[in-house]
């Protein structure tokens, strides 16, 4: 069940640059529905086959983001309609995207995974993978992608001097990155760092996208 007091909580809480990503994963399309009819029109999936199921069966002014890591071989569900990929985590996979957006005459927009955590699991580049990628010149040629920024999820934790200085980090190449890039295809406007959890954190780092799930529609 949607929780319509806590939606409308973080919403007056964080500054009106914040893009508020609500996360519907494994939640009914009844859940999202009545969130839409609440004039929330940007929503979050993790997996390719339920975003696709939940895009067929639901209002289509709705903004789809993929927030999960995405297979190569998954991209061409989602590339007529997907309005952001959060997750994007190797050159293989840009390819891809921009050649399904190219199918589909689009031009998608993209954020590339950082890995700023500790747990070993979780996908993402490093930084220094992230500076080669830019520096290449394979990347220029890719005209139906736009790189608008960076994703980071923050170490599990409830020490908040970590999430601080995993957030913070961030925030610091993503502004380096934003000034620096003279790519014709990388216009970056997006840091989408914080979810349920550590959200706040996340805003006083400097996010201006926030991914939250559980605190809106329970626990999953
Ligand atoms: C599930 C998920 C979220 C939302 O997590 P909550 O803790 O439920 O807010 C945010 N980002 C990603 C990438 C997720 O997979």
């Amino acid at each position: 069940m949607v929780n319509l007091e806590a939606y409308r909580d973080i919403l007056s809480n964080i500054p009106k640059s914040v893009a508020l990503v609500a996360v519907s994963k494994t939640k009914p399309v009844e859940d999202i529905l009545f969130l839409y009819q609440h004039n929330q029109k940007v929503f979050g999936e993790n997996k390719v086959q339920e975003l696709c199921a939940k895009y067929e069966q639901l209002p289509k002014d709705i903004e789809w983001h993929l927030i999960g890591h995405l297979q190569t071989n998954k991209v061409k569900y989602i590339a007529s309609f997907v309005s952001l990929i959060h997750a994007v985590d190797s050159l293989k996979l840009l390819k891809e995207i921009n050649k399904e957006a190219h199918k589909n005459n689009r031009i998608i927009s993209c954020l590339l995974q950082i890995h700023i955590a500790q747990e070993e699991t979780k996908f993402g580049f490093s930084y220094n993978e992230v500076e080669e990628l830019l520096a290449s010149s394979e990347i220029s040629e890719l005209q139906h992608i736009k790189i608008t920024g960076l994703m980071g999820m923050a170490t599990l934790t409830s020490n908040k001097q970590i999430i601080m200085s995993e957030f913070n980090e961030l925030a610091k190449f993503y502004d380096r990155l934003k000034l620096q890039l003279t790519l014709p295809n990388c216009n970056f406007s997006t840091l989408s760092m914080g979810m349920s959890n550590d959200y706040k954190i996340a805003i006083d780092c400097g996010s201006n996208m926030i991914r939250i799930g559980s605190t809106i529609f329970g626990s999953r």
